[in-house]
């Protein structure tokens, strides 16, 4: 089979396209520039392995070429999506490359991808759970619930920035899928909360980090007097979310679901304290805290209580652990930084 994956040299993206790889996929991925490309290829190092310039996945029919060019494509991966919080110029910086290059790639399929069965978009637990202003505390979230805001409010900042531009790029997604004019295929989405664990590739994680392992990386760079950064939420390994992403293309089940991955919450001190049992040499860094706070209880919009059982019976594999996860992620920055 033939697999589309935008964004290929994302995070998360990288581990889908090694996956795919293994799996015997012939990848295309769409990349920003064509330097970004021949550095991913060298990496990927596979035959099966090629890409596409797509510098801005918001301009109208960015993505016609790409298919266009790979009639053979029967699977897309929707990846690509500028993950930050700055609050500079929201509705041009995060809701129009997101709302605008969802709907590119899918109007790019229905003209040209006749060979598409299924579209897997990554949302994320930001258009499930981050309705601002609303108490979670005592609530349950599941693959049923969305993040309620309006366009208005979405450009109000950052967070609500982004979160919006995932809840309105999914929705659009979802009314073109279920469109009257039926496309030739169906889609899955992939809602997942804070990623975390290794870059695919030891040679990317030594400095400008994406976004969610930044967060990590933030406690390495502690200094003994500074508090912990106030970071906190719900959890999922890399690893898994890529393998996530191949069953939510592969699975009969998958088809029309959200899937919403989630393997548990951290508070600041929780990261502190697997840090500190797994790296001693950290600790004459990382301040010891109140070790026996590890388990204190959530903040807003992340207070909810997470059923998501329905997306695990669908995954049906173990998860990783957010020990794991911390250790493997640590792990990989210091030994790049050797
Ligand atoms: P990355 O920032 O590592 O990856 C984003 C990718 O999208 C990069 O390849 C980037 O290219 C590309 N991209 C961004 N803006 C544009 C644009 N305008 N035109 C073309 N390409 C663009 O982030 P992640 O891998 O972490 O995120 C991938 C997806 O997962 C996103 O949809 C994100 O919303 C979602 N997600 C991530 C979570 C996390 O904690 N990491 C949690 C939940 C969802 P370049 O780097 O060259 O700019």
């Amino acid at each position: 089979p033939t697999a589309f994956v935008s964004g290929a040299t994302g995070y998360i993206a990288q581990h889908i396209v090694a996956l795919l790889l293994s799996k015997d996929y012939q990848v295309v991925g769409s990349v920003r520039s064509e330097e970004k490309g021949q550095h991913f290829a060298k990496l990927f190092n596979s035959s099966h392995f090629s890409y596409v310039v797509v510098p801005d996945i918001a301009i109208p029919g960015a993505f016609d070429e790409a298919f266009k060019a790979h009639p053979a494509i029967s699977t897309v991966f929707h990846v690509a999506s500028p993950f930050h919080l700055s609050s500079e110029n929201v509705e041009q910086n995060l809701l129009k490359p997101l709302i605008e290059g969802t709907k590119n790639i899918l109007s790019a399929i229905k003209s040209f991808g006749t060979n598409v069965r299924r579209v897997v978009l990554t949302s994320s637990a930001a258009a499930v759970e981050a309705t601002p202003g609303y108490d979670y505390a005592d609530k349950l979230v599941n693959e049923d619930s969305w993040t309620e805001l309006t366009y208005e409010q979405a450009l109000k900042n950052g967070i609500d920035g982004y979160s919006g531009s995932k809840v309105f790029a999914e929705k659009a997604a979802w009314e073109f899928a279920n469109s009257e004019h039926k496309p030739h295929f169906d889609m899955a989405v992939v809602n997942p909360v804070f990623v975390f664990g290794p870059q695919a590739f030891e040679s990317e994680a030594k400095e400008n980090l994406n976004s969610s392992v930044g967060h990590i990386d933030a406690y390495l760079k502690l200094k003994p007097t500074d508090p912990y950064p106030t970071f906190e939420g719900k959890f999922t390994d890399v690893r898994d979310v890529a393998k996530a992403h191949i069953v939510a293309a592969e699975s009969a089940e998958a088809a029309n679901q959200r899937l919403v991955l989630c393997n548990g919450g951290f508070v600041p001190q929780k990261l502190a304290n697997i840090i500190r049992e797994h790296f001693p040499k950290l600790r004459e860094t990382i301040p010891v805290g109140t070790p026996e706070n590890e388990n204190a209880p959530l903040q807003n919009p992340f207070a909810g209580k997470l059923d998501n059982s329905k997306t695990n019976k669908i995954l049906g594999f173990e998860q990783i652990s957010l020990e794991q996860s911390v250790v493997d992620t640590v792990s990989q920055i210091l030994k790049s930084r050797e």
